[in-house]
């Protein structure tokens, strides 16, 4: 970051502007939102800016300016209209050792004005350094979609309401109101207008500390995708926001968990290929005794919880214990490989059937039957399967099926080491090891009918 964002404290202090035009103008409505002290140095005010000069809204001062003028102020903006002057202001403003900001000179500005989403008190600030004024745009349209026009006065209403909340509450408490308040019904109610009405709600859930659903929070088991930040769901993101602690797996990015809150708890339960470093039922022990300790568990899994990733284990030592659960799908690294080569996972006519198997099940070698899994028409993607490699690749060969049969191999699909090759099934050990791709990866094979098929089934008829 070049620049770093803050929230400045305004309220009693002073802000310069230099110029009586147009673009102070500008900085002046923007000024006005806050609580400072607007002083106007000009030799004339444009009307709107005489018309607030003469409500008392700002103060004007039009002797000549020296660096006297920006003393002991929390921002200057220098904005005449004309870059000479506005480039020998810049000079007098920062000898007087003011913070500040020169209209269209991002050279000369110690503070660039971000975007604002303004739902006062809540504000969003958004920069972009510059660098891209028209997406700073496009994210703003999409906030001001997100966050309903009465949101800042609900935000309000729970500031107002915080410390009575911290009399009654405790903190664990206190968060699942807060979480009620924003997620459910009162945040609806009060969107419709009805704040008295949403009032009521949240002094009633602090008076009876009951409210939503008083039951305990499902234990989450959430697919994080194949590692890229931006491929786990906004539902997994909510989740993980919301957890008290969270156990995760060895291919979880690290750069995944920062989504959760800064004060949630991080298991790490992973074990690497072969090495057991926390067997199955003392992790499903983990999050069984957590939820029963209250907490809110995220159990946070590679890919799809739901494939090759031992859920239904977890869930059953859950059920086992009359803890709910939910299941937060995830990109699996089949879809994720396939995307990243620019691919498909099903393609009509020629392949119409995928099949999701492993290389290894438990820790043996699998036993599945490749000749049967890949009869003509089908994809299979192979997870966990680089040391099963040569067994499939010989297996496939005796069959005949050397040169039928397309590899694509994709390791570390969607992070920034990635690697992908392409081969028949005959060189799949070589092309493995050529480019020393290990795990994490998938091999796709992929059995195609072609045209010559069909002739060939003519043929033989
Ligand atoms: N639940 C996961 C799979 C866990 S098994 C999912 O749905 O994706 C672990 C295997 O997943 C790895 O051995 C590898 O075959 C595959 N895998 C996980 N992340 C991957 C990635 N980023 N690129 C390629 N393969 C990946």
């Amino acid at each position: 970051m070049k620049t770093f964002p803050m929230f400045l404290t305004m309220a009693g202090r002073r802000v310069v502007i230099a110029g009586g035009g147009e673009q102070a103008a500008q900085k002046c409505r923007l000024i006005l939102k806050t609580q400072a002290k607007i002083t106007l140095l000009a030799t004339e005010l444009d009307p709107e800016l005489a018309d607030l000069h003469s409500q008392g809204r700002i103060h004007w001062d039009a002797s000549p300016i020296t660096a006297a003028h920006f003393a002991d102020t929390a921002l200057v903006f220098i904005a005449t209209g004309c870059p000479g002057i506005d480039a020998a202001l810049h000079a007098v403003a920062k000898a007087a050792g003011a913070t500040v900001n020169v209209v269209d000179r991002p050279d000369l500005c110690d503070a660039i004005t971000p975007s604002i989403v303004d739902r006062d008190p809540v504000v969003v600030a958004i920069g972009t350094e510059g660098t891209a004024p028209v997406l700073a745009r496009q994210i703003k349209t999409r906030m001001e979609e997100l966050l309903e026009p009465r949101l800042g006065d609900l935000a309000a209403l729970a500031g107002r309401l915080r410390d009575r909340a911290a009399q009654r509450l405790q903190p664990r408490k206190r968060r699942d109101l807060w979480r009620w308040v924003f997620n459910g019904p009162v945040r609806d109610i009060h969107a419709r207008s009805a704040e008295r009405d949403a009032a009521q709600m949240i002094k009633d859930a602090i008076q009876t500390g009951t409210f939503g659903d008083a039951g305990p929070s499902p234990v989450a088991l959430v697919g994080a995708g194949p590692g890229a930040k931006d491929l786990i769901t906004l539902r997994g993101v909510q989740r993980l926001q919301e957890a008290d602690i969270i156990f995760y797996d060895r291919l979880v990015d690290p750069e995944i968990l920062e989504l959760a809150r800064r004060d949630a708890e991080r298991v790490y339960v992973g074990k690497a290929p072969g090495a057991h470093s926390l067997p199955q039922d003392k992790i499903s022990g983990l999050l069984v005794a957590a939820a029963r300790q209250g907490k809110r568990v995220v159990r946070l899994k590679c890919g799809d919880p739901g494939i090759f990733a031992r859920g239904a284990e977890e869930a059953d030592a859950l059920k086992a214990a009359d803890i709910p659960y939910e299941i937060v799908p995830g990109v699996t690294a089949a879809s994720a490989a396939s995307a990243a080569m620019g691919g498909f996972l099903t393609e009509r006519g020629t392949c119409d059937t995928l099949i999701l198997t492993t290389g290894r099940s438990e820790d043996e070698q699998s036993s599945a039957d490749w000749v049967n899994l890949l009869q003509e028409g089908r994809r299979v993607a192979v997870y966990m399967g680089v040391g099963t490699a040569d067994q499939i690749e010989s297996t496939l060969s005796q069959a005949g099926l050397a040169n039928r049969i397309d590899v694509d191999i994709v390791g570390n699909a969607q992070l920034p080491t990635q690697k992908i090759a392409s081969c028949k099934l005959g060189a799949l050990s070589q092309t493995l090891q050529d480019n020393a791709i290990e795990n994490p990866a998938i091999l796709f094979l992929s059995h195609k009918k072609t045209a010559s098929h069909l002739v060939s089934v003519q043929r033989g008829a």
